[in-house]
């Protein structure tokens, strides 16, 4: 009943999705980052939607994230990016679940939940210079010997994540991948006999640096039409197309004089004969409150300003050119 909605544009995910995968190349996989709710637009529609253009996995942060995607039918291979919660190991393992592990603990209690018989893919998270999550490279090499003793845990490959990827001249970035690139040379023969499979690469790493790209890529903003570089390249510096509309409507209009003063707290002042729009969308719509005098919208194509403060469910635009 309320006029107003967010439209989004599956078709445009399509396009973005494919972007990334024509950056990547042939033989990278690509696993869409669809976590917080595909950010926050609807993750079981985006994965069905990906699933279909030809998405070769989906990563999401939390299980509840991937038991949506599975009770919507997706088959593809679900990482769960923010590691594992003492506890979750069994359901993790049932749901068929890929962890990454960030630590040595993570990864043993895993491998101690395992019943005979039972399996699980998952993969070692790297600190390669984040400094947040993830086990130090010097580490790496010793842990996957001593995993190796596990039949049931097979442990796919690496994951890593950049700090600075989204200013691409940030020499951090040259870091991580020089740290990476030492940690390969060193890592132990897999016992699958199939390469490590390694993951760096965001939405940032995925346009920017194509060095990061390796078996696997993580893109999330790009999808949704963001650019990661934003403001220095925006969306349509990238090639992307913007996924979501935030539409309202128009249930007022009124003409004022100059050097009127409208709204709350009286804090915004017409400057000349002004005709001023009241929209149907506030605070209480998720619209930030500290956008009153500063964003803009589109009224039948024409960019307006935002004027005075952002109310509860209403806004107020200055439709007077
Ligand atoms: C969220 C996330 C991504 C996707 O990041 P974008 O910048 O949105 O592309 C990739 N990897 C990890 C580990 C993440 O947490």
């Amino acid at each position: 009943m309320r006029p107003t909605w967010l439209e989004i544009d599956l078709a445009a995910v399509v396009h973005n999705f494919r972007l990334a995968r024509q950056r990547v190349g042939a033989g990278v996989a690509v696993y869409p980052a669809i976590k917080a709710d595909g950010y926050g637009l609807g993750a079981v529609a985006i994965a069905r939607t990906l699933s279909q253009a030809g998405a070769d996995g989906f990563c999401v942060a939390l299980i509840e994230e991937a038991q949506a995607l599975l009770a919507a039918g997706i088959t593809q291979p679900i990482i769960l990016l923010s590691g594992l919660t003492a506890g979750m190991e069994q359901l993790v393992i049932q749901l068929g679940l890929q962890p990454l592990l960030h630590s040595r603990d993570q990864a043993l209690r895993l491998a101690a939940s395992l019943t005979p018989g039972q399996q699980v893919v998952a993969y070692l998270k790297v600190d390669s210079g984040m400094g947040r999550l993830g086990i130090s490279p010097e580490r790496v090499p010793t842990l996957l010997r001593e995993l190796s003793s596990y039949p049931g845990l097979q442990l796919a490959g690496l994951v890593s994540h950049f700090a600075c990827a989204d200013e691409p001249e940030h020499p951090e970035n040259a870091r991580q991948l020089v740290r990476m690139q030492q940690l390969l040379a060193a890592l132990p023969p897999t016992t699958s006999g199939r390469p490590w499979q390694i993951s760096m690469a965001n939405s940032a790493a995925v346009l920017a640096h194509p060095a990061s790209h390796y078996h696997w890529v993580r893109p999330g903003i790009l999808l949704y039409g963001a650019s990661p570089f934003f403001p220095q390249r925006s969306w349509r510096d990238e090639g992307l197309r913007p996924v979501v509309h935030w539409i309202s409507h128009i249930i007022q209009l009124a003409d004022l004089p100059a050097q009127h003063p409208f709204g709350y707290g009286h804090g915004t002042t017409t400057q000349r004969p002004s005709r001023l729009a009241q929209v149907a969308v506030g605070y209480g719509d998720g619209y930030r409150r500290c956008l009153g005098n500063r964003a803009q919208a589109v009224v039948r194509g024409e960019r307006v300003p935002v004027v005075g403060r952002v109310c509860m469910d209403l806004i107020t635009l200055d439709v007077t050119d």
